[in-house]
């Protein structure tokens, strides 16, 4: 009985920021003790960048927030193996098209699923590497194709969609609460003219024919909208009216949008009660993508030696709701400061108690919409304070690793060694002397030997090239 009312009073004092409301909201589930999550999952044509990871972060964060506070949660995040275009609107070519072409492979149904395995796969490894807990379930958009013909059929019936040449668009001017997200206005819908008939520019593809390739349906062959995607999985997995939905801030506008009136006009009912955005990763400022060529991966941190819980730590020292620009400095001085917490952690015996004092800190903290920035500032708080006996010490990280899960319950604490972490700055200082030696330019060579020193470090030359090591 105590039990049970100590996790209520617990569950009932977690704050979420809600996109629908724009206002910090005390979250009640629907069903006591338990939160339904559904977020808008990867689109498995390309190996994951950073911006994409932290995509996932940020839903297990929220998850294992939940979880820490005694819920059971119920998470769903989709694959989107087809149907979402480079474009938010009805335009652009669909993302895995443009994968199956960089791989010189046809655009045909089979290698396309094919290569969203490939991916879906390159997606759970990073998951696995970063501690992100497998969700409840991932469901494929190709396997869920029956039940989008069913929501389509249905906003047909009940009059909020019209069909076209080239496809079922769902008809805005029907649904006067579209935009309630907010964006509508200012968003990336198609042009009218773009599309010959549609009544809005708002209006969006729920199916496009493809006489070619895809699925049958009672209106023709084709492909479901990408948006018609997340509705169906959604509240298959979860129901029509489901706790929370999360996904990236550049999906508010359109396609949370439209996912929103698909399940409203089609259900008559509420859709997700709390929507949670994550802001963008940045470098130098801008969107991490392919395009610009800044879409640094997991396998590029590991070949500079960067262990990937330093990114997750990383991540958690900025707010879900803050851009984060991403620096090879951030994430290595981020690296020794975790390495530094490791080797604390590992020397601490066992057998104490966690401190309540701080216990009650960190769940104040994260309860009052997830401010991991205080929490891993906490952390080296109580790290660093002498009244924490060294058995409590560990005791209490373990149990902060429940949320943080940055290594010190998986063990990594226990395994790694110190890091050779050398600075951006040294390495561009190494590079530079390595093409001094090679045009023999000794002189040049031996005073950026110096500045290398000036900076800590010293620089010998062995058999393979330069050894740096600290002075
Ligand atoms: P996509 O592959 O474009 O469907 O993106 C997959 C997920 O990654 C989406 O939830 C996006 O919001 C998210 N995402 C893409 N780029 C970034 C970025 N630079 N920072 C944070 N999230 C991103
Ligand atoms: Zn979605």
């Amino acid at each position: 009985m105590i039990g049970w009312l100590f996790r209520r009073a617990q569950e009932s004092r977690i704050s979420l920021s809600n996109t629908l409301t724009k206002k910090v909201e005390r979250f009640e589930p629907l069903q006591r003790g338990v939160v339904s999550m559904y977020s808008c999952g990867p689109t498995v044509y390309n190996v994951p960048h950073i911006g994409n990871l932290r995509a996932l972060i940020v839903p297990d964060l929220v998850r294992r927030v939940f979880e820490y506070a005694g819920y059971r949660v119920r998470s769903v995040m989709n694959i989107t193996d087809f149907g979402h275009l480079v474009g938010d609107g009805d335009q652009g070519e669909d993302k895995m098209l443009i994968g199956l072409r960089r791989e010189g492979l046809a655009p045909t149904m089979e290698n396309m699923l094919a290569l969203a395995g490939r991916f879906a796969e390159a997606y759970k490894e990073d998951a696995r590497a970063l501690n992100v807990l497998p969700p409840f379930a991932m469901p494929r958009a190709s396997e869920h194709v029956p039940t989008m013909i069913a929501y389509i059929e249905k906003l047909l019936t009940k009059g909020y969609a019209y069909p076209l040449p080239d496809g079922i668009y769902f008809d805005t001017r029907a649904f006067p609460k579209y935009g309630t997200l907010g964006g509508a206005a200012s968003a990336e819908h198609s042009r009218i003219g773009v599309i010959e008939g549609k009544r809005d520019p708002r209006d969006f593809a729920l199916w496009k024919f493809s006489p070619e390739n895809g699925w049958d349906a009672p209106w023709g062959k084709g492909f479901p909208g990408w948006h018609i995607e997340c509705t169906a999985m959604s509240t298959e997995y979860l129901g029509e009216s489901f706790d929370i939905h999360t996904g990236g801030v550049d999906h508010i506008a359109v396609h949370h949008n439209n996912e929103l009136a698909q399940a409203e006009a089609a259900n008559a009912r509420p859709y997700a009660r709390f929507w949670l955005h994550n802001e963008f990763l940045t470098i130098d400022g801008k969107k991490i993508s392919k395009s610009l060529g800044n879409d640094v991966t997991l396998a590029d941190l590991a070949a500079r030696g960067i262990h990937p819980l330093a990114l997750r730590y990383w991540l958690l020292t900025g707010h879900y709701r803050q851009q984060m620009n991403f620096t090879w400095e951030a994430v290595e001085g981020a690296e020794h400061a975790l390495k530094r917490a490791w080797k604390v952690f590992a020397r601490l015996p066992e057998g104490g108690r966690p401190d309540p004092a701080y216990l009650a800190r960190f769940r104040q903290f994260l309860f009052d919409d997830i401010d991991t920035p205080k929490a891993t500032a906490l952390m080296w708080e109580l790290i660093k304070d002498e009244r924490v006996s060294p058995e409590s010490l560990r005791a209490t990280l373990l149990d902060f690793d429940r949320v943080f899960a940055i290594g010190f319950s998986s063990g990594a604490a226990r395994t790694e060694r110190e890091p050779a972490v050398v600075p951006e700055a040294v390495r561009a200082l190494l590079a530079e002397r390595g093409k001094a030696r090679e045009t023999k330019d000794f002189t040049t060579a031996d005073t950026l030997r110096r500045d290398i020193e000036e900076l800590g470090y010293s620089v010998t030359d062995g058999p393979d090239g330069q050894v740096v090591s600290r002075r």
